[in-house]
């Protein structure tokens, strides 16, 4: 929650007189592509004058509390890379999948994925875990 969204002038005021001179956001320290990191507010009622993780290092934080490898936390359909036919034709029958589960057809089916390390199964993986809803 951001300071101005906080309702009670006085505790307005006192957040901002904790705060000081520093920002209310600063750039994620993880990755600047991400986005900003905010000042802790309730830390801040404090005196104490500290930044959360970004909300991209929060979910990442929990998908790998969640036992995805931290290699792979960030997968995503999106991004996964695709670099011959048969990656691709893999891919096709995976997004198939996916998308039969989210549509809830076909539920009782499984998917089982072979391949030698370094083809993408753990980044699909984590990426169908995420489709489906995984990680909350
Ligand atoms: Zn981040």
């Amino acid at each position: 929650m951001k300071i101005s969204e906080i309702h009670g002038d006085k505790v307005q005021a006192l957040l901002l007189e904790n705060l000081g001179d520093k920002p209310e956001l600063v750039e994620c320290s993880t990755n600047p592509e991400h986005g900003y990191r905010q000042v802790d507010v309730g830390l801040l009622m404090h005196g104490k004058v500290q930044y959360q993780p970004c909300l991209k290092c929060m979910a990442r934080d929990r998908f790998v509390r969640q036992g995805v490898p931290p290699e792979v936390a960030e997968a995503t359909r999106k991004n996964y890379s695709i670099t011959h036919s048969e990656q691709q034709h893999q891919f096709n029958l995976w997004e198939r999948w996916v998308q039969a589960h989210i549509k809830r057809e076909d539920e009782k089916t499984f998917l089982l994925m072979l391949g030698t390390v370094g083809t993408g199964k753990s980044h699909l993986a984590t990426a169908a875990f995420k489709a489906l809803g995984g990680g909350w």
